[in-house]
């Protein structure tokens, strides 16, 4: 439950800022789909609608191939903040 608490917020944050194209290159679009090991995260979890779930799920997929976001990540690596790596 406690890990449930996190990712309360239930609303699809690109629909509130009114996203209709997302760039693979654009990562700090992205990382609200990602999890902190870099996983995307499922739907019911951010509360994205399918639209933009799908539209990130595809960018997501095409930033790791162009190295931008990392398919996996190590332990060490996972104590910092994830997204100071890609920066804002
Ligand atoms: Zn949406």
């Amino acid at each position: 439950m406690a890990e449930r608490r996190k990712y309360k917020k239930r609303y699809c944050k690109y629909c509130e800022s009114k996203v209709e194209f997302m760039d693979y290159k654009d990562a700090a679009l992205l990382k609200n789909t990602l999890s902190e090991r870099f996983k995307i995260m499922p739907r019911r979890l951010t509360g994205n609608c399918k639209r933009h779930q799908d539209m990130a799920t595809i960018a997501i997929k095409r930033a790791r191939a162009a190295a931008i976001i990392p398919y996996t990540i190590s332990r060490k690596e996972v104590v910092i903040n994830p997204f100071e790596i890609i920066g804002r």
